[in-house]
């Protein structure tokens, strides 16, 4: 199908793309990298009166050291921050999930703001995003302000952005040292989005006890889910895979799933588990 008519802006500065968005607020959605918008448009899933068109607004891609993280500029391409030496240094858990985002090709358009501004519930980087405690900063005509990851994924394609305002950057802090981590997940096709999908983060001190450990899922819910509880069980204890068994367990009782044509409610449960535990393993196996 063809997209619907719209009135399409292609802003040149910050600014002037800041006003834009205050002027048209709710009918307007961003062009960043239109691997999720075109086909909404031109399935007509998406119906704006105002395209803003980011790729000629200068200063909004690049990926940035910070004194204890990285920043990440919201149209940096997925592909440039999966291949970035300071991403691969630094933002390990991140490159693992931006691995699995659909295909090369995809990521070579796609831009690390517009998945997270878009908010799929199967989408890898939000969770990324939640599992590191990342700051989202958004700027709008009234200013600019940082919203915690934790706070900034609502639901189903919903987020903590106001009508007017852009995702400006992602703000992450330094994962503790020594942590490696690991994204699993279980899809009809290579690349498809995920049925269920896990990410792990695991940091042994030097006693092999766990210190820190971060789980998320995808796919699960209306949004990422970030597993608080199995986080805190694991912190402190021995690695063992039994133990990431009865944890991967107990952490997807809570989740609510949707049943579709792709999987039940009760399979996405199970693959859920299944590829936590697969995660925590191979995330200490590295640690
Ligand atoms: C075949 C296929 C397979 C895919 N598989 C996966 C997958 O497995 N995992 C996955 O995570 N993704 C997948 N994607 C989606 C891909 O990651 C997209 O790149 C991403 O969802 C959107 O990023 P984008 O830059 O293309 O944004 P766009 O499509 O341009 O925009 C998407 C939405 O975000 C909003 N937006 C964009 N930038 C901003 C901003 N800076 N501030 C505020 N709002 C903004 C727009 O208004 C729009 O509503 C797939 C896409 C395709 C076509």
């Amino acid at each position: 199908m063809k997209p619907p008519p719209f009135d399409y802006f292609a802003p040149t500065s910050l600014e002037e793309a800041l006003v834009l968005r205050s002027e048209h607020g709710d009918g307007s959605v961003m062009l960043a990298g239109g691997q999720s918008l075109i086909p909404l448009l031109s399935l007509r899933l998406a119906l704006p009166a105002a395209v803003i068109d980011l790729g000629r607004v200068p200063g909004l891609a690049g990926i940035t050291p910070l004194d204890g993280g990285v920043a990440v500029g919201a149209m940096t391409r997925q592909r440039e921050l999966e291949r970035s030496p300071l991403a691969r240094d630094r933002l390990a858990f991140v490159v693992e999930a931006l691995k699995h985002v659909g295909h090369v090709t995809i990521r070579n358009r796609g831009t690390v703001g517009g998945s997270i501004a878009h908010a799929d519930p199967a989408a890898e980087l939000p969770a990324a995003v939640l599992a590191l405690d990342a700051q989202l900063v958004a700027c709008s005509v009234r200013g600019e302000r940082t919203i915690a990851a934790g706070d900034f994924f609502r639901g189903l394609y919903t987020t903590a952005l106001e009508p007017d305002e852009l995702l400006v950057e992602v703000r992450f802090s330094d994962a503790p040292a020594c942590s490696r981590s690991a994204f699993i997940e279980v899809a009809r096709r290579e690349g498809d989005f995920a049925l269920a999908g896990a990410g792990a983060s695991i940091a042994l001190n030097g006693g092999r006890e766990i210190a820190d450990a971060r789980l998320v899922f995808i796919g699960v819910d209306t949004r990422p889910v970030r597993a608080t509880e199995a986080e805190e069980a694991l912190r402190g204890s021995e690695p063992s895979v039994e133990m990431f068994r009865e944890i991967a367990e107990a952490a997807v009782q809570g989740l609510e799933p949707i049943s579709d044509l792709n999987g039940t409610r009760a399979y996405r449960r199970r693959v859920a588990a299944v590829v936590a535990r697969r995660a925590l393993v191979a995330a200490t196996t590295s640690a």
